[in-house]
């Protein structure tokens, strides 16, 4: 066999890989298995852009290469959304950049800032990414604890300095994946005035601004970073519009860094399907009652979960964001062990907190992409167990 490049082992092995093994066991066995582990929902796509997509995919125009910088329109779509949603403004030109997913471009501006050796401050527990694809890129990952008694907001005043000053790249994300907390104004204006004295990008994952519920609205940091000195921000069309599938987000903000991204981008890919584009402007400027209906199917099953789990004694908060519950594993358990129980004696899948770090160990996570009639016959499940 050809030997892989030592970067490969830097990859570290999957860590659902136990949990998978069980859960095949148990499909196997012919149990009938509740999956509350799956970060991807299963409300379909709006039946209006899907419409909008057959129509583009007939369109000869858009069968060839698209621009690298995504069509002009979606471009100016985004504009549209950004300025109706947090009411700030966008240059289409200079200020967005079309991304095949959030994934794409989260997993790749580290290639265009990291140097060998240098730290980036990356929270934990996170999505797998920002570690990973700092690790390949030659940097060495600065953990940001996200605690319980610190709301799961990184402190950044216990970043050492001397990790600030080499830092170039600070992953933040917020409403976040797995913790389900948002975060509060003066936040984000910490994170900014700190970027800003130890020249640090903040790369902003905000898969998941529109998944709020009661009053609450995330905001974007480039409300706390108006100038957009410091900050770039991931968004993406997988979540607001059930469009995992599909492969459609957009990066905003500073145009330095938007310009590395897209320089770098021309290298890899070749931009987005056009017809999946034209959809897109469509899902972002059309009638946007169907995200209501989206957020109020995730609220019902939110509440149901939380008081569900709350009447059995589960330790866990009530989210105002994301498809999430981060709940605290009963004593006697570890993340692991809990979730390999509840796969075995209830047929129950949910995901270990440790899979995103270490410091999720002694959570989980459950996903509020199934059923309601689903979510009570886990609850069911749960109630015999008596635990
Ligand atoms: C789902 C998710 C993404 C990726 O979304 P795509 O736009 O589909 O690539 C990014 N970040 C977090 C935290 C997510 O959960």
């Amino acid at each position: 066999m050809v030997k892989l490049a030592s970067r490969m082992e830097k990859i570290p092995p999957y860590l659902f890989a136990r949990i998978d093994k069980k859960k095949e066991e148990a499909k196997k066995k012919g149990v009938d298995l509740i999956d509350l582990s799956i970060g991807d929902p299963d409300i379909p796509t709006p039946s209006h852009i899907v419409e909008k997509m057959k129509e583009a995919v007939s369109d000869e125009k858009n069968h060839r290469y698209p621009s690298y910088e995504g069509m002009r329109e979606f471009r100016e779509a985004v504009a549209e959304w950004f300025k109706k949603r947090f009411g700030l403004e966008l240059d289409p030109e200079k200020e967005i950049l079309t991304l095949i997913g959030s994934k794409d471009g989260i997993s790749h501006i580290p290639l265009a800032y990291v140097e060998d050796g240098d730290p980036v401050l990356v929270p934990s527990p996170g999505y797998p990414v920002y570690r990973i694809m700092t690790l390949l890129s030659g940097g060495l990952p600065y953990v940001m604890p996200l605690k319980e008694e610190n709301d799961f907001l990184p402190k950044i005043e216990d970043i050492p300095s001397s990790v600030a000053k080499k830092s170039k790249l600070m992953f933040l994300n917020y409403p976040n994946n797995p913790t389900a907390q948002h975060a509060p104004d003066d936040f984000f204006e910490k994170v900014v005035d700190f970027a800003k004295k130890n020249e640090i990008v903040i790369c902003h994952d905000a898969a998941y601004s529109e998944i709020y519920f009661d009053d609450f609205r995330p905001k974007s940091i480039l409300e706390y970073d108006r100038k957009k000195e410091v900050s770039i921000e991931f968004h993406s069309l997988s979540k607001t519009y059930c469009m995992t599938g599909w492969r459609i987000g957009f990066a905003v903000g500073n145009r330095e860094v938007i310009s590395a991204l897209a320089r770098l981008k021309t290298n890899i890919d070749s931009g987005v399907f056009q017809a999946i584009q034209v959809a897109g402007r469509e899902a972002l400027l059309g009638d946007q009652k169907c995200v209501d209906e989206i957020r109020e199917i995730y609220r019902r099953r939110r509440d149901l979960i939380f008081e569900g789990l709350k009447s059995l004694g589960f330790q866990l908060r009530k989210p105002l964001v994301t498809f999430y519950l981060w709940v605290k594993v009963p004593p006697g358990f570890n993340s692991e062990s809990f979730c390999e129980y509840l796969i075995e004696k209830a047929g129950i899948v949910v995901t270990p907190g440790s899979g995103f770090g270490e410091e999720g160990e002694g959570y989980f996570r459950i996903s509020l992409t199934t059923s309601e009639e689903r979510i009570k016959e886990s609850l069911e499940r749960l109630r015999s167990l008596a635990l």
